[in-house]
């Protein structure tokens, strides 16, 4: 059987005025390996995070954070062990990557961030057509994000060094599946999203 390669991406130029940088998940339980349900890879990602969100911020890219928030008794702790509950420290976004005052959190109780939030209207407000992600877990919280995207016609960046997942056959997956799925760019790197500035219309 034949394993799919990824065909990278350098660099991407993203209009500032029509884009949006979603930080998916990067919460103490996930990122913090004191967390609940620790993605040891995490902790790599969020250097390059940091200075891709300094680099929209600066562009005058909105941020938006998701973060999974589970009462006790989810459905989903029958299939993981229970994480992010809500109001908990493990729920909170880690604090290098805190969001700063005004920025939209997003919290959802399933995988995919658009099921029962304002994550869609708030994306329509804005009139994103780009949507640069990142955060963990590569083929689940993020993958959903990228498909939910994708298929209200939004183009989903998603970089390598932004994402992490808990093995590599997870992480080529997510990436395989952006990129032929969704019409999604696998950027090779942060560093190649390169936000345009541009006068909103
Ligand atoms: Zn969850």
């Amino acid at each position: 059987m034949d394993v799919p390669q990824i065909r990278w991406t350098d660099g991407v130029k993203l209009p500032a005025a029509r884009t949006a940088l979603l930080v998916v998940d990067m919460q103490n339980d996930f990122v913090d390996p004191r967390g609940a349900l620790p993605v040891p890879a995490a902790a790599g990602t969020v250097g390059p995070i940091a200075a891709l969100l300094a680099r929209a911020r600066e562009a005058g890219v909105p941020v938006l954070y998701t973060q999974d928030w589970h009462l006790p008794d989810d459905p989903e702790f029958r299939i993981w062990p229970p994480h992010c509950v809500a109001g908990t420290w493990g729920a909170e976004v880690v604090d290098a990557l805190a969001p700063q005052p005004g920025e939209t959190r997003i919290r959802k109780t399933t995988y995919d961030p658009f099921f029962r939030t304002p994550l869609e209207p708030v994306l329509d407000e804005l009139g994103v057509e780009e949507l640069v992600i990142v955060g963990t877990v590569a083929n689940i919280c993020v993958l959903h994000a990228a498909a939910s995207a994708a298929l209200r016609g939004l183009r989903p960046v998603v970089p390598r060094d932004g994402v992490s997942a808990l093995t590599k056959f997870d992480l080529h997956l997510a990436f395989h599946q952006v990129a032929s799925l969704y019409r999604g760019v696998p950027l090779a790197g942060a560093d190649g999203a390169r936000f345009v500035p541009q006068a909103r219309a």
